[in-house]
């Protein structure tokens, strides 16, 4: 059957917001000058979502976002309409019939940067009327380029060039876009009918977002840069979820810090620079990904890296999962992530070097481990996270630099209460004990707490990383270290 009046629609996906969203104020904004209704969707593909290994606590979140974002744009007099699909390809002649059968003249949303996501929009776009709007990030992919045109693949230029770019623009969030019809009663709650697991320990809504975002840039925004590295502080901002699912944009993120610091972009030494760069960190990894489509394909930025031989042990692997790899602070940050769906970053980037040099396990593997676990789970950060550390990435740790993750313990856990509050088996046990595990003295240590050996000993796995790891040295592989240069000087 088909509607009376001709419809707008726009089309939610990582964007789950009412608020400073360009892209429903576009749709507002045709709509009412067209004298058009506006409807609102959202697309489930819970099999596509599983070959993402998208975190059921992830999906759990968007589900409850959802139910909020549905009361929002009701209260603009906006219907949201919930469809399950199995996958992308599903959705191209899905949305053709859907904008027949509603009378759609246009279709408006917000661009990703994944390489899946834009080949479904190229492919949609093939079969309707689709407006895309960038606003992911602030300044748009492929808008930050060095004077050679091209990408950067080193932060601190890039940085430098976002901070001038962004300098030279109005920074304005957009509000709510005012009611286009009557108010309308939502009557069903939205299911995702997919694996989920209970995310209630995170607020969902705007409201809840914005809040805490702007309480960190009040309280604590200056102090990060001191305490932003131990787990045990609550130095950070813990706004990663809202990002990555679009509760909140990088946009409300730098209005509120620049409220605080209108000097942050100007000065290296304003105190709220240190949490900006961490803004700009996201932006380059989104970056990197539309310029480097590889990356959504899970293969090494840099191609020396294929000649590694991960180790890839499947027991080392599972230990290291669970939290058991003999290791306090790995462990620790193991089971906080097996817990709670989040992780603290300097925790992150100990389990990724843990992982990758001291196991010698391939990279791929964490990140899906970590994607599979993670209420913030994203694919360009994490990709990003995990080449880094691993060394095979953009601006990468330098393939020789291997955390200790003892010494890393004692540096940012030195009361060790980040530790015990995982690591129940550790109460009892000398923090003096913890901070000098060695072995073999390791057994007599823990012999009454129950904690396990480490799997591995650190000196060897050290020397073992080295060795295989040198195969990203440059020279070893002249083919492959002349297609580097070309890349990244060319
Ligand atoms: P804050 O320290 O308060 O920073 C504010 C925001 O800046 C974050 O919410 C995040 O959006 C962004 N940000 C901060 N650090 C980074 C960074 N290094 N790279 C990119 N963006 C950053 N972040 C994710 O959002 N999703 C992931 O899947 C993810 N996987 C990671 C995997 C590894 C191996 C590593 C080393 C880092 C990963 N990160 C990821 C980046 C970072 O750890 C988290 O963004 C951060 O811990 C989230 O906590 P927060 O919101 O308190 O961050």
């Amino acid at each position: 059957m088909a509607a009376e009046k001709v419809n707008t629609l726009v089309w939610f996906r990582s964007d789950l917001r009412v608020q400073d969203n360009q892209t429903l104020m576009a749709a507002c904004e045709h709509a009412v000058s067209k004298g058009l209704l506006l409807r609102a969707i959202f697309i489930a593909t819970p099999q596509q979502w599983l070959q993402h290994d998208v975190a059921p606590i992830q999906l759990d979140f968007i589900e409850r976002q959802l139910n909020e974002l549905a009361v929002a744009l009701a209260a603009l007099g906006i219907p949201l309409d919930v469809y399950h699909l199995n996958t992308f390809d599903d959705i191209p002649a899905y949305l053709k019939q859907y904008v027949e059968q509603w009378q759609v003249d246009s279709v408006f949303a917000s661009s990703e940067p994944e390489f899946n996501e834009c080949q479904r929009d190229l492919a949609v776009a093939a079969k309707v009327n689709l407006s895309l709007y960038q606003q992911h990030c602030l300044l748009a992919p492929l808008s930050v380029l060095n004077l050679a045109g091209k990408m950067y693949k080193v932060f601190t230029p890039f940085g430098k060039k976002w901070r001038e770019i962004a300098r030279s623009k109005p920074i304005h969030t957009l509000v709510t876009p005012n009611a286009i019809a009557a108010p309308i009663r939502v009557t069903e709650p939205v299911r995702l009918q997919c694996a989920k697991v209970c995310s209630k320990a995170w607020a969902v809504g705007e409201h809840a977002a914005l809040a805490q975002l702007r309480e960190f840039a009040l309280t604590k925004a200056a102090d990060y840069k001191a305490f932003r590295d131990f787990p045990a502080i609550d130095g950070t901002s813990q706004i990663s979820a809202y990002l990555a699912v679009g509760i909140l944009s990088s946009r409300q993120c730098i209005v509120a810090l620049l409220s605080h610091y209108p000097d942050a972009l100007v000065h290296d030494e304003s105190p709220g620079r240190c949490w900006l760069n961490e803004i700009i960190w996201r932006e380059f990894y989104r970056h990197l990904l539309v310029a480097f489509p590889r990356l959504s394909k899970a293969q090494n930025f840099n191609p020396l890296a294929d000649n590694i031989v991960w180790r890839n042990n499947e027991t080392e692997f599972k230990a290291w999962c669970d939290g058991r790899t003999g290791y306090p602070l790995v462990d620790a940050a193991m089971r906080q992530l097996n817990q709670t769906g989040w992780m603290h970053n300097r925790l992150r980037m100990v389990v990724a070097s843990f992982l990758t040099k001291h196991l010698l396990i391939d990279w791929r593997w964490g990140e899906r481990y970590f994607r599979q676990k993670l209420i913030d789970g994203d694919l360009a950060a994490n990709n990003g996270g995990w080449q880094w550390s691993a060394g095979t990435g953009c601006d990468a740790q330098p393939y020789f630099r291997v955390f200790n993750p003892i010494s890393q313990c004692e540096k940012f856990d030195p009361t060790g209460e980040f530790i015990r509050n995982y690591l129940p088996e550790l109460k009892g046990v000398d923090l003096k004990l913890i901070h000098k595990l060695k072995i073999p003295t390791q057994a007599q240590l823990f012999s009454d707490s129950h904690y396990i050996c480490p799997i591995v000993d650190h000196k060897l796995a050290r020397e073992r990383a080295l060795k295989e790891l040198a195969a990203m040295k440059r020279g070893n592989n002249p083919v492959a270290a002349i297609d580097l240069d070309k890349e990244i000087f060319g």
